[in-house]
């Protein structure tokens, strides 16, 4: 799997994706206005015209396209707007992060208004899975998946071996979000004594998550966000309780609401193993 941020694209590098069978995912914000804002060149100009003209290029030859669409504070009212957007350009599956932050950066009332964004997109989701139309927001099909099956997974590089991040120059990580953090540099893909499956952390039990209602599709929270925001990765940031619990509220009521009208339009949708 790749994520690239769209800005180059040439027949060369899609045959390479197609030959290789790679997954990608593109860094797109939804509005030119607001991608404009969030994802400029160092020059300062706009990279949208360029990623738009590149999406475009990628969908005649990928039957499937993800986009990864990062919400600011101030751009949380245009949630839904931005994911009609990607999707009416093509886009299948968006997954949507709100932007990372340290505690208190969001209030209740940006919860709020968070929420009600996320649950009409909910609905959006549940009515497009009924259509057959693959316009999805992804972080609902994961959780969904995870429910329907019943098997929560810890998918967690510092965890599991198995999952690899590599940067554009080779620095390999336990973690995409940890690339530039020398504390969890595994090397360089140069390095003729790289060890890729040593340096396995092991999962504490946590308490608080014990204890809380999510765990299972939550599993646990994100560690590198528990140690970026809390000094310790067993403390649980609130901020990504409050997303996460936002998430699975949605994803349990799409699902109670599938499973009342059949699972047969989902599993055709989603067909990607
Ligand atoms: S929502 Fe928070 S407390 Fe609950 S399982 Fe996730 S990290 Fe732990």
């Amino acid at each position: 799997m790749l994520t690239t941020n769209g800005t180059i694209m040439n027949e060369k590098i899609i045959k390479l994706f197609k030959e290789n069978d790679f997954e990608f995912v593109v860094s797109i914000d939804g509005l030119e206005d607001i991608h404009t804002r969030n994802r400029p060149y160092i020059s300062g100009k706009s990279s949208y015209k360029d990623v738009e003209k590149n999406i475009y290029r990628l969908r005649e030859s990928f039957d499937k396209m993800i986009a990864n669409m990062v919400v600011t504070k101030e751009d949380i009212p245009y949630t839904v707007k931005s994911v009609q957007k990607l999707w009416d350009m093509g886009i299948d599956y968006v997954n949507i992060a709100l932007c990372t932050s340290g505690e208190g950066v969001y209030s209740n009332e940006d919860y709020m208004q968070w929420h009600e964004q996320m649950k009409i997109l909910a609905d959006m989701t549940y009515k497009n899975i009924l259509n057959g139309t693959r316009k999805l927001v992804l972080n609902y099909i994961d959780l969904i998946n995870t429910i329907h099956n019943r098997k929560p997974r810890i998918n967690c590089g510092l965890f599991t071996n198995g999952v690899f991040t590599f940067s554009p120059s080779g620095d390999s990580y336990r973690c995409y979000k940890a690339v530039g953090n020398n504390k969890y540099k595994l090397g360089n893909i140069d390095d003729k004594n790289l060890e890729l499956l040593e340096g396995t952390m092991e999962k504490s039990h946590i308490d608080k998550c014990t204890k809380c209602w999510g765990q299972l599709l939550c599993k646990d929270g994100c560690a590198y966000e528990n140690e970026s925001f809390k000094g310790d990765i067993n403390t649980p940031n609130e901020e990504w309780c409050n997303r996460i619990k936002i998430l699975a509220t949605e994803s349990l009521r799409i699902y109670a609401k599938l499973k009342l009208k059949g699972f047969q339009k989902y599993d055709e949708l989603y067909d990607w193993g």
